[in-house]
């Protein structure tokens, strides 16, 4: 019997902008070594799904575990409830989180962006994250870029520092927002192509992305939110070759 934990479940989150709903019951679970792909229209919910499972921004209610550590749960009140803040620095060590426009530390070289948070935020030994981010940027194909700062790389370079940033703290999940939507097409594919090589290496996602070929030739499971609902669900395959609701094919369509 298979008694793995989700890496993370959001279970039944809710949330709100004043009076615009925008996750409205919304429950996903991410097993190990699972790479979910979420699509949908702007304006669907998907990046405040993705910053609410990474605490950027707190839900209404609902839970939220990494793991088997409780992060947020629904309370009596039918409020969420957040665990306290060491459980929850504990729980950001989990995950890893790349967005759309990079968030470089300008200032920093490409080294030093990779290795600042593992030895502030980590406190682990220099030497040893040095090693890890000179790896990490051999793999991501970054190699004589260690010692530039961001402004002298092209986007795609900057988003694979990026996410090599984010692997340095050894997350459990890395989730994607739109990792290529700043990116020219050719740019982009070289940031898809380290992305698929990780999923190959069986490390956990959660991409958000407008890529439909890229998500159904990487993602285990591709989910289709639209109006802050989770529409549709399944294998990559079935959801773009055979999509079961209307408004899942209306949106494929333009693509
Ligand atoms: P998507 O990433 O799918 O395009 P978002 O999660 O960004 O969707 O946005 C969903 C809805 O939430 C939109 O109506 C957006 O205007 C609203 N929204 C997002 N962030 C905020 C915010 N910080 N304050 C108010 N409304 C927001
Ligand atoms: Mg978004």
């Amino acid at each position: 019997m298979d008694t793995q934990n989700p890496v993370v479940r959001l279970s039944h989150i809710k949330k709100s902008f004043g009076k615009n709903e925008v996750l409205k019951d919304i429950s996903l679970d991410v097993m190990p070594g699972e790479v979910v792909a979420v699509i949908g229209p702007s304006g669907g919910g998907k990046s405040t799904l993705l910053r609410c499972a990474t605490l950027l921004e707190t839900f209404d209610s609902g839970d939220l575990f990494y793991d088997d550590m409780t992060v947020a749960r629904t309370g009596s009140n039918g409020k969420a409830e957040y665990a306290k803040s060491d459980v929850l620095r504990r729980a950001k060590m989990k995950f890893g989180l790349v967005f759309q426009n990079y968030n470089l530390f300008p200032h920093y070289t490409v080294l030093k962006n990779i290795m600042d948070a593992p030895i502030c935020v980590q406190k682990r030994n220099k030497e040893e994250v040095e090693r890890q981010a000179r790896e990490l940027i051999a793999k991501m194909g970054l190699e004589g870029n260690e010692d530039k700062v961001p402004c002298q790389l092209s986007g795609g370079q900057q988003q694979r520092v990026s996410i090599a940033r984010a692997l340095c703290m050894n997350p459990e999940v890395v989730f994607f927002d739109e990792p290529t939507s700043a990116l020219d097409p050719e740019l982009t594919a070289e940031v898809l192509k380290v992305i698929k090589k990780l999923a190959a290496e069986h490390m956990t996602m959660v991409i958000v992305t407008h890529e439909m070929q890229f998500a159904r030739d990487v993602a285990d499971r591709i989910i289709f939110m639209d109006g802050g609902v989770i529409v549709e669900e399944g294998p990559a395959e079935q959801v773009v070759n055979n999509p079961q609701h209307q408004r899942t094919r209306e949106f494929l369509a333009r693509y």
